[in-house]
């Protein structure tokens, strides 16, 4: 094989070298690395549900019924009652005519953006969209255009450029580094005609935004036709694993019938289907997660405001510090790691070039003094 050393090194020179911690504990506000209990404000666990003790129970339980593995994928003898079960209360949830479980948001996001478009067609992409939009896109053979960042005034003029074949506008709902809200009503508006669609990658908002956690698409009061396929995760806000796409009969039989991350590949083990159940039925019950969520977004702005922290415009709970050079960016998360609080450098090409920060997100199961700390921190650093 040729030589990987000099790619490698290249890498390292540039600070853009990538480096896996070991976590010791469960997922939660404190997380044991390295021998050090971090405050920790970087995951995606937004409600508090990935180590909640009703979940792991609900894990035991159907682990004891339906086993570990689900031993085949869905199309041959893969398909359990708990994933049935699991697709119809979330359809019922969002109001949508029906849901298809995938394995990850990955797969589902490659899945139905291949199994839609092919290389007559046009995607039209945000900028600053998730990695695993553009591989969609890239997948599917269909040509790519990326507009720049929310900007839902340029983008008619794009799409009248091209004639011929279907158009696809795909978009994250709340920006996975940046932490704001596309703007969904406009993008749907653009899309309502026959030969256009909307996407909308909604990992950050389900279990967060909407009524009861329906999702960016409820937010804006976006029914099915108007936001006709939503793709949303499992493993973020709901703290289980896996993901779903939802919209109508048609889009999901299409789905099963030629989304080949959805055919080719082990169904998730059904326990897991189970805890998620558990998961959507805890995450609508428990709205005051979702109050303390954006009671410590709320307290975070303000005080970051008094204190001249530099915030990005996001009233979500990705709440982006841009601080740009890579070197600077990882000098401050070192610091905060000093003092005990863990939030990881986001770098390119996760984000563009020049535009390193540190992504901090919140949790409902952070208490105000955690974000106290982390502030004190913050402006003794940056
Ligand atoms: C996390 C994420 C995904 C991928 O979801 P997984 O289930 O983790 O594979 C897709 N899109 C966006 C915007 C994400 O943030």
């Amino acid at each position: 094989m040729w030589d990987l050393k000099p790619a490698l090194d290249e890498r390292r020179q540039a600070n853009l070298y990538r480096q896996r911690r070991i976590v010791y504990s469960h997922q939660g506000t404190e997380l044991m690395i390295d021998g050090k209990l971090l405050l920790n404000f970087c995951s995606n666990d937004y409600l508090g549900l990935a180590s909640n003790r009703e979940l792991v129970t609900a894990l035991r339980d159907s682990a004891s019924q339906y086993g570990v593995g689900a031993g085949a994928s869905h199309l041959v003898c893969g398909h359990n009652e708990q994933h049935h079960a699991l697709e119809a209360e979330i359809a019922n949830f969002i109001q949508r005519d029906r849901v298809l479980l995938f394995s990850t948001g990955y797969m589902a996001n490659l899945g139905t953006v291949s199994a839609l478009m092919s290389r007559k067609d046009t995607v039209f992409e945000d900028r600053l969209n998730h990695a695993s939009l553009i591989d969609a896109a890239r997948l599917s053979g269909a040509s790519c255009k990326r507009y720049s960042h929310a900007d839902h005034l340029a983008l008619p003029s794009r799409m009248d450029e091209v004639s011929a074949g279907h158009k696809m506008v795909i978009t994250d709902s709340v920006f996975s580094m940046d932490g704001d809200i596309a703007p969904l009503p406009e993008l749907a508006a653009l899309c309502d005609a026959d030969d256009r669609v909307l996407m909308i990658d909604d990992a950050h908002g389900f279990g967060v935004l909407g009524e009861d956690g329906r999702g960016a698409a409820n937010h804006f009061g976006l029914d099915q036709h108007q936001a006709p396929i939503i793709m949303g995760t499992l493993g973020k806000a709901m703290g289980v694993f896996g993901a779903f796409v939802a919209g109508s009969d048609d889009l999901i039989e299409t789905l099963v019938q030629r989304a080949r991350s959805y055919i080719y590949t082990t169904a998730l083990p059904p326990a897991v289907a189970g805890a998620v159940r558990t998961g959507l039925s805890m995450s609508r019950r428990d709205s005051w997660r979702r109050e303390k969520l954006f009671e410590h977004i709320a307290y975070f702005k303000q005080q970051a405001e008094k204190l001249g922290i530099p915030l990005m415009p996001s009233d979500t709970p990705i709440q982006p510090v841009l601080i740009g050079d890579v070197q600077k960016t990882l000098d401050v998360s070192q610091k905060l790691e000093e003092q005990g609080i863990l939030v990881t450098a986001i770098r390119p090409p996760t984000v563009p070039e020049g535009a390193a920060r540190l992504r901090i997100t919140f949790s409902a199961s952070h208490k105000q003094q955690d974000v106290d700390k982390l502030l004190e921190a913050l402006a003794g650093c940056l």
